[in-house]
């Protein structure tokens, strides 16, 4: 079985946050502010999780990331883990790090290798000013030591035209003798993160910062690929950029969507969301809904030109 859409994009990846609650307020996601988070009643149970997440498996899907909201605060996320740990799929996940230490041996018990953190800044005042919690060191400690554990880990911040191009060289030089990914990512809009498009640090004008002093090579990309990756000459890891703004590669997406209330959404940017959990609760086919939305899947960013009122959630609700 396989989720092909209109388009003949199949799709085998699947992207579950597990709750719209986040320790972090970061000025690209929320503009700083605090969040309502949907009530707990309304967020999928572990058990409806795997549910949701075997009949994906079934019509497909080979790769689930998990992510929030903060994927790690929520309280039975072990358990979640776990459960999803049984599936014959690769998993992943997105966090802020905080907590990671405290998941990493579960983690490799269950087979999850791949982790992307989230660290926009390597000053920590910068970070402060950014994330709204004086974390740094808890995240940098994180990041260290699953990488030494030898998980494999991708570092994402979100720059902006108020990051210092000193930032940005730093970023690259974290590739230096580590073996890691960092990936910038151009901000993108969302309800509520008050997104201005003169606000964006794009694909090109962050390699140009990078070329002013140093020799890059590119990586082929595939189609269903996200950034372009870079590797500055004798560095072991790599950078990465996701030019979604500048320059958007939904021709290759193989991406499909659950919220933590249970919805589905086959595009970051699209208004169409079909209540998958609803329906599980309610005994209907989840088979048909989840065609039904893929076959629903506009060419390009949901259907909508990315602007500062796209009719979408935030990010955080969404899941990032
Ligand atoms: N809390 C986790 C974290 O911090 O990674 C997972 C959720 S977060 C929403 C997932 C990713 O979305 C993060 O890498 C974050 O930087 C990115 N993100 C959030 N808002 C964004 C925006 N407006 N533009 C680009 N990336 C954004």
């Amino acid at each position: 079985m396989k989720l092909v859409d209109t388009f003949g994009r199949n799709h085998s990846y699947l992207r579950i946050s597990i709750t719209d609650a986040c320790n972090f307020r970061c000025t690209y996601c929320t503009s700083g502010k605090s969040f309502p988070v949907t009530p707990r009643s309304q967020w999928m149970l572990p058990h409806e999780i795997q549910h949701l997440a075997e009949t994906f498996i079934h019509l497909g899907i080979q790769k689930i990331r998990i992510t929030g909201g903060e994927p790690l605060v929520r309280k039975d996320a072990a358990e979640i883990f776990n459960r999803l740990g049984d599936l014959p799929v690769e998993l992943a996940i997105t966090t802020n790090g905080v907590f990671l230490p405290k998941f990493l041996d579960q983690f490799e018990k269950i087979g999850l290798n791949k982790i992307n953190v989230s660290l926009d800044s390597l000053d920590p005042l910068e970070f402060y000013r950014i994330v709204g919690v004086d974390d740094f060191q808890k995240v940098k400690s994180g990041i260290q030591e699953a990488v030494e554990r030898g998980f494999e880990v991708k570092i994402n911040a979100v720059p902006t035209q108020a990051t210092a191009h000193k930032e940005i060289i730093d970023f690259a030089l974290l590739t230096q003798k580590q073996n890691v990914e960092v990936r910038m990512i151009e901000m993108m809009p969302f309800s509520g993160n008050d997104w201005d498009r003169n606000q964006v640090l794009t694909k090109a004008e962050i390699l140009d910062i990078i070329q002013q002093q140093y020799t890059i090579k590119s990586f082929p990309k595939l189609p269903e690929e996200t950034a372009d990756r870079f590797q500055i000459e004798g560095f072991e890891g790599k950078f990465g950029i996701i030019s979604t703004v500048s320059d958007p590669f939904c021709s290759g997406c193989n991406r499909l969507r659950i919220t933590a209330d249970g919805k589905m959404k086959n595009c970051l940017f699209g208004k169409r969301e079909d209540d998958l959990l609803g329906a599980l609760r309610n005994g209907s086919d989840l088979k048909e809904i989840i065609l039904n939305n893929v076959w629903a899947k506009h060419a390009q960013t949901g259907g909508q030109l990315l602007s500062s009122n796209m009719e979408n959630r935030s990010m955080i609700a969404i899941g990032g």
